[in-house]
């Protein structure tokens, strides 16, 4: 049986992370067997679990390195990888060789950083992904649909970990306004 990689991206809030779930659980209830991993840069709820803004989450590995995952994986079916564009450029190959070994590999992750600009290894991924999903927050502004992560306090660094106290999910227009 062959494998394949989806993608799932969009900004923050945009339900990047329920959408892995409900398809982690989805294969849960078909009898697969499930490995989910999250880099170990993100520690914003919990050292274990993956967690939705919505409050659901999901019990997962986290690693510093991608190439981890390899031995990790084992004879699983699926392997669902949360905050990928915070992983090294490495998570593109090792994606790769999962889907290659059979299994069916889903990527979530931020498209694009604060400033609007693509985020570590995610336009690769989805470069080599068969599926890609790119999910949509509100605009906290004007309610349209939002597409951009805007950071709400100065910082310049492209990794700054927070929650609704330092980004919001906004549109096009009130992102460059
Ligand atoms: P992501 O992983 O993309 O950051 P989550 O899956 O963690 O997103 O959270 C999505 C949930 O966030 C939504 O179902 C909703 O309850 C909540 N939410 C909070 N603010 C917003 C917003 N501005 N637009 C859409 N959803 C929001
Ligand atoms: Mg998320």
């Amino acid at each position: 049986r062959t494998g394949w990689i989806e993608v799932i991206c969009g900004s923050m809030f945009s339900g990047k992370t329920e959408e892995l779930i409900r398809r982690l659980n989805r294969a849960r209830i078909a009898k697969q067997d499930v490995k989910i991993f999250k880099p170990a840069v993100d520690t914003r709820y919990h050292h274990e679990d993956i967690v939705s803004h919505n409050a659901s989450s999901i019990s997962s590995i986290p690693l510093k390195d991608p190439a981890e995952m390899l031995s990790l994986a084992g004879n699983c079916d699926v392997v669902g990888i949360d905050e990928a564009q915070f992983f090294q450029e490495s998570v593109v190959e090792v994606a790769n060789r999962l889907a290659d070994a059979g299994k069916r590999v889903i990527v979530a992750g931020l498209d694009m950083d604060f400033q609007g600009k693509p985020f570590g290894p995610m336009p690769s991924l989805m470069s080599i992904a068969e599926y890609i999903t790119k999910v949509h927050a509100v605009c906290v502004v004007c309610g349209d649909v939002a597409n951009y992560s805007y950071r709400k306090i100065p910082a310049q660094n492209q990794v700054l970990l927070g929650e609704t106290d330092s980004y919001e999910a906004r549109c096009r227009k009130c992102f460059h306004t």
